[in-house]
């Protein structure tokens, strides 16, 4: 049997042609990445990803734009607030970290801020590398503003760009995380703390993977200081958030990831996910890719609106959510668990078809009951001799409002 076409192409190359000639890589972030971790079956997902591909451009090319992404005022205003952070040196930045993070090591006056900057991703990565090993062997403080750190996702390296790391003066490193939505009296938004913290864990096992390789392995600490604007103001004050949890969450979760070099070999050779496709063309090669919608995807990916529509159009039960999907077992359709409800199809002692028989069961004898007492309870009859079904002067059917209930009910169930 001849090899699969795919075989023997280098993955990068593999990775551009489904990217689309002259389509710039859309680096992964935290971000994304914790994101991709949270739905780790979506091979889609993991393809696109992987190849860089920008699924929001991707997603506005197959007429189903995503619904989120931070505005422009958001997004330039968390500029001015970190660059105020990062000032004169990021002292304040330091200080901070010395106030709530070791507050016994030396104050950090005098701290280094290496330069970090080099060609290109990989090459940003070893700078950034060589200065934590520069910062451990020279012991104080030092701050690496957006260093470059490089994570292995389903086999292939993922270039991330926390907003800051700093060295203390044991060797000890801690991820920085600078945001933009404000600590009211020392607490802030939970939602926004867990994002940011999950975020942070990714960046905790990218450095994890750097310290790994120096000899003695520095302590990566899983307490990162998340730094956002005190009360009302415009000052920085900052809380030390343990990722403990976030970090093995994440972990195990990359470890699922389907690998990518698997995906990209099962692909049509051709298929092409470039944004400036028509739109029928890109709809093919998306449905090529198998996915895993689930609700939560509206708020972690930029295609779930293309996702949501497909999954409810094939009657796939993932739509209604992971813990219906995992009640129903075999049965993967609405199709399926409507049949098995009547009795017309599936195996009698699979415990979720017989859970499903007796729902509709009960539901019949439900339905039954509601029947015969409002039989029971209509009034005196003042029809005339009509029959009670007949339609009244009015043209008003007496028994339409309970049909109409049922048939609202039936439809639902339908
Ligand atoms: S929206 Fe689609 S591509 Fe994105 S994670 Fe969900 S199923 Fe996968």
């Amino acid at each position: 049997m001849p090899p699969p076409r795919t075989r023997g192409t280098a993955l990068r190359h593999r990775l551009a042609e489904l990217r689309g000639p002259d389509v710039p890589a859309k680096a992964l972030d935290a971000r994304a990445l914790a994101a991709l971790a949270a739905n780790p079956g979506c091979r889609r997902r993991a393809i696109l990803d992987g190849a860089g591909v920008d699924k929001a451009a991707l997603a506005g090319a197959l007429g189903a734009p995503s619904a989120f992404g931070q505005s422009q005022f958001a997004f330039m205003r968390g500029n001015a607030f970190e660059a105020r952070v990062k000032a004169d040196g990021g002292a304040e930045l330091l200080r901070l970290a010395h106030e709530r993070l070791d507050p016994r090591a030396e104050a950090p006056v005098d701290a280094r801020v290496p330069e970090l900057s080099a060609g290109g991703p990989e090459g940003r990565a070893a700078r950034t590398a060589l200065a934590l090993r520069e910062a451990v062997e020279a012991g104080g403080w030092t701050l690496l503003d957006h260093p470059m750190l490089a994570l292995d996702v389903a086999g292939s390296p993922a270039f991330l760009e926390p907003d800051a790391v700093v060295v203390h003066p044991d060797g000890g490193w801690t991820v920085v995380e600078i945001k933009s939505f404000p600590l009211l009296d020392g607490s802030a938004d939970p939602a926004k703390v867990g994002a940011a913290a999950r975020q942070a864990a990714v960046y905790v096992l990218a450095l994890e993977e750097v310290a790994a390789r120096m000899e003695p392995a520095p302590p990566v600490r899983h307490q990162v200081l998340l730094v956002c604007p005190k009360d009302f103001s415009n000052l920085p004050t900052a809380s030390a958030v343990d990722v403990r949890k976030q970090r093995a969450v994440t972990r195990r979760q990359l470890t699922r990831l389907t690998r990518i070099q698997d995906i990209a070999d099962a692909l049509p050779q051709g298929t092409c996910f470039s944004p400036g496709l028509p739109a029928e063309q890109l709809t093919v090669a998306v449905e090529a890719v198998p996915a895993t919608y689930a609700p939560e995807c509206l708020s972690a990916c930029e295609l779930a609106f293309h996702c949501r529509e497909r999954s409810r159009a094939r009657g796939a039960v993932t739509s209604l959510g992971r813990s219906v999907r995992a009640e129903l077992g075999g049965l993967t359709t609405v199709e399926d668990v409507l049949a098995a409800a009547r009795g017309a199809a599936g195996d009698p002692d699979d415990p979720a078809v017989a859970a499903l028989r007796r729902a509709a069961r009960l539901r019949a004898e439900a339905l039954g009951r509601q029947h015969a007492g409002a039989a029971g309870g209509r009034r005196p009859d003042t029809s005339g001799g009509r029959h009670p079904d007949a339609v009244g002067a009015g043209g008003r059917h007496p028994g339409a409002p309970q049909r109409r209930a049922e048939s609202a009910e039936a439809a639902r169930c339908r």
